[in-house]
């Protein structure tokens, strides 16, 4: 057989926080302990799926809920996020949900339903490299906007004007913010809302992190700021219900009902063709949203204490400098060294074990140089973790 080429869409896919797992499991054969400051699995460290949760999910197998579910999810998951929506978020005209496997699924559902080959979304730089990833799949090109660090990593309005061109169809706001710890201002919130009405964006609005907010206030949901621009919100049970294997996401569409009538129908029609997501863990959303677990006071606790220490011990490191993260469970600290990030990374993880994602893996604006750090493990290990990059910058930078 002739070797076997791989479609040349795979190219340019690439998904850092994953790759750089294999510097990491070489270093390890060493015999080196890794710090693993890299992967948002909360269930990794000393966070665990709430039991009520995972009760409900077991009676639901028992019951066997085994077989497919509708497409769009089952009616009781799909009526509890349609009422978390518009009571708590505010969400107005919602003419569409459905439930995927994972978030993921929805972005790329939404994303796939949308472009043609050769058109753009604007999509954030930095940020989760999923969006990046989808782009040569679906043969869109790229288009970047820069959030603003001196800003607290606010998304920058003039660049996002500026790289809009007759191809583009939509922009991505992931807030809170992966990998920058960023929670939006309403204000920032209303201008990129008027620049997608302006010039006929769809607005694709990652929430994943919407229940992390670690600085006391509470996230604004971008759709509920409009009732004119088609919005498309995703969410899930990964983060803040602490159930990334579950693979348990959604998405909400709002927005004029007559105007998106075909693109949900087109939407529609890739998730009928994928049949369902999980049937049995979708039991779990409605008592999710419904509060009928005790987890979030004591998680968020954790993560505002590690989010502190993230920012206080980093800040104090010779040519680093973090901006404190207000959700999520990541931070996007700036270092200042004379050898590309992604070598960095590898060179720090090599000689102590700390393991990190460089930067460029994310996105950033050209001359800086920045890692991302994951703050869910345990105050112990971070501390750790911070002392072996402090004492690396001492002794090389
Ligand atoms: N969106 C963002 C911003 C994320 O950080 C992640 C996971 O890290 C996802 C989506 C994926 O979510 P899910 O596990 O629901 O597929």
């Amino acid at each position: 057989m002739k070797n076997l080429k791989p479609a040349e869409r795979t190219n340019n896919i690439e998904y850092a926080i994953r790759d750089i797992v294999v510097v990491a499991d070489r270093v390890k054969a060493t015999g080196k302990k890794i710090l693993p400051l890299n992967i948002g699995d909360p269930c990794k460290f000393d966070f665990k799926t709430p039991p009520e949760l995972i009760e409900i999910v077991t009676k639901a197998m028992m019951d066997n809920n085994n077989g497919y579910s509708p497409s769009s999810g089952i009616d009781d998951a799909v009526e509890a996020i349609r009422k978390e929506a518009v009571e708590l978020k505010g969400i107005k005209n919602i003419q569409n949900i459905f439930i995927t496997t994972g978030a993921s699924e929805a972005i790329e559902i939404c994303m796939t339903s949308l472009v043609n080959r050769g058109e753009n979304i604007l999509i954030p730089s930095p940020g989760y490299p999923l969006y990046s990833a989808i782009v040569p799949k679906i043969e869109s090109t790229f288009n970047t906007y820069y959030l603003k660090e001196e800003n607290n990593w606010q998304p920058d309005i003039d660049d996002i004007v500026s790289k809009i061109n007759d191809k583009t169809r939509g922009i991505v706001i992931i807030n809170p913010n992966n990998p920058t710890g960023a929670v939006y201002s309403k204000e920032i919130l209303m201008e990129v809302v008027e620049v997608a009405k302006k010039y006929n964006l769809v607005i694709f609005a990652d929430e994943i992190y919407d229940k992390l907010i670690l600085n006391g206030t509470k996230n604004v949901s971008i759709a509920s700021l409009t009732d004119e621009v088609p919005v498309v919100t995703f969410n899930g049970l990964s983060k803040s219900f602490l159930a990334p294997g579950w693979r348990i996401g959604w998405a909400i569409v709002s927005g004029p009902e007559r105007e998106i009538a075909d693109y949900i129908e087109g939407a529609q029609r890739i998730v009928r063709a994928r049949l369902s997501a999980n049937h049995p863990l979708q039991y779990a959303i409605k008592p999710a949203l419904e509060g009928v677990c005790n987890h979030m006071p004591e998680t968020l606790q954790k993560l505002k204490e590690r989010g502190e220490i993230t920012t206080k011990r980093l800040n104090s490191i010779k040519n680093i400098s973090c901006v404190a993260p207000a959700g999520s469970f990541y931070a996007f600290p700036k270092i200042n060294i004379p050898i590309d990030d992604k070598q960095w990374v590898i060179k720090l993880l090599e000689e102590t074990g700390v393991l990190c994602v460089h930067g460029s893996g994310f996105g950033q604006r050209e001359g800086t140089k920045h890692f991302r750090v994951v703050f869910l493990p345990h105050n112990d290990v971070l501390n750790q973790a911070y002392d072996k990059i402090e004492e690396f910058m001492n002794k090389y930078f």
